[in-house]
């Protein structure tokens, strides 16, 4: 503990603030929605990042799966064409990286780094070909999966699901492969959302340490997206045998901060559905298109009725991982704009982020532990991730599944 007492304000002068996960980018693409708008019902925009001195968002790149079934990539290059709109759209206040220099170096020249990971293996279309492209256009990170599994890795949002095909062992042959593509691209391998066993089976062929971009301690609340102790321990120890361990980045969602909120939330879901269901059939009796703003807004008005959680709930989650998995190991990973504005009383964008670390250093956080937190582990992982990248394309390691086009020919 240092002497002298530090104010957050001084704290976050002196670091950078990264946010791993914010969803916003379905709203510049649906909602006609720009980043100088006012907030509008969602969390995130200029003025908040600029109150809450955010330095860099992962935007996320999501494609619902039902309602893209079969055009996928094309949902997915539009959202990342959105993101790189906005920072056309403001070019004196964002920039566009992909890289942890850029990150720095957006904050040094005043400028929010924007950058974007993709939430959900089935936007490569089973191609590896699409992974590398999407690298190419900047994507930095990739949850295997988002509730749905795709065939190649499992979802903890579809694991019981018997109708629903799974993996023999977490991975297939070609999702092991796309975890080593991923390796060698410099991706970061992102597994928030993935099924307990697609985890630990990602853990064990990973050659770089692992980020999970949006995930909670299960300790304190038992839902099956956030993470054991025994998993946020492998995810520090996760990467080679000379890397410094992955980084699990809190989400803010109060489903998976609260445990009450959570068994609330369960408990209307039945009630929840029926509702969606209806207005679906309605909307389909009407021959008008019921699409997931629709939907959105529904369970938005279903979860509104949920106490929310305090403030110090998520905090709690923060000091979990920090005391199971190490203080090196803990980041944050917002969700903003992805949870239906179900957040932790006193948080509702980043205009807000202050009063975490205040809440950090009132636990007896030292400014250095909190610099880590709001973004130094991040940006550890991001380079580690890239040095892994520069070994294995020395390598030139064959897959195992069958040739890609781009591959070479074995001999
Ligand atoms: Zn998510």
């Amino acid at each position: 503990m240092t002497a002298k007492k530090v104010t957050a304000a001084e704290v976050e002068k002196s670091a950078i603030i990264i946010d791993t996960h914010a969803d916003t980018p379905q709203r510049f693409v649906d909602e006609g929605f720009n980043l100088g708008d006012p907030l509008n019902g969602g969390n995130l925009n200029l003025d908040s990042i600029q109150k809450g001195n955010l330095g860099a968002e992962f935007f996320s790149i999501w494609v619902e799966p039902t309602l893209y079934k079969g055009h996928d990539a094309r949902r997915t290059l539009e959202l990342i064409d959105s993101v790189k709109q906005q920072v056309t759209k403001y070019p004196d206040k964002l920039m566009f990286v992909a890289t942890p220099e850029g990150i720095e170096y957006a904050h040094r020249t005043h400028k929010f780094a924007v950058l974007m990971g993709i939430e959900g293996g089935h936007s490569i279309e089973n191609s590896l070909a699409l992974l590398r492209q999407y690298y190419a256009l900047g994507v930095r990170y990739m949850t295997l999966t988002w509730s749905n599994s795709n065939g190649w890795a499992d979802s903890s949002g579809d694991i019981d699901d018997t109708s629903v095909p799974h993996t023999k062992e977490g991975l297939t042959e070609f999702g092991k492969d796309v975890v080593y593509e991923m390796n060698r691209l410099g991706m970061m391998v992102d597994i928030s959302h993935v099924s307990d066993r697609t985890f630990y089976r990602t853990l064990v062929i990973t050659r770089a340490p692992v980020i999970a971009s949006h995930s909670g301690a299960r300790a304190l609340c038992n839902a099956p997206r956030n993470m054991t102790d025994d998993m946020l321990r492998a995810v520090a120890n996760s990467g080679g045998p000379n890397s410094k361990g992955g980084v699990v980045q809190v989400n803010f969602f109060s489903g998976f901060v609260s445990q009450a909120y959570w068994d609330a939330m369960k408990a209307q879901a039945p009630e929840r559905q029926k509702a969606v269901d209806e207005a679906k059939a309605r909307a389909a009796a009407d021959g008008k298109p019921f699409a997931y703003p629709d939907e959105e807004k529904i369970q938005r008005s279903y979860m509104d009725k949920i106490p929310r959680p305090p403030l110090s709930m998520l905090i709690d989650h923060i000091d979990h991982i920090a005391k199971v998995a190490g203080v090196d190991h803990v980041g944050l990973g917002s969700d903003f704009d992805g949870v239906s504005g179900q957040l932790p009383e006193g948080l509702d964008s980043p205009a807000d982020l202050p009063k975490i670390t205040q809440a950090l250093l009132d636990r007896g956080y030292s400014a250095e532990d909190c610099r880590k937190i709001l973004g130094g582990n991040l940006l550890r992982v991001f380079r580690e991730v890239e040095a892994v990248s520069k070994e294995l394309q020395a390598e030139d390691r064959p897959r195992i599944t069958e040739k890609q086009p781009f591959d070479k020919v074995a001999k």
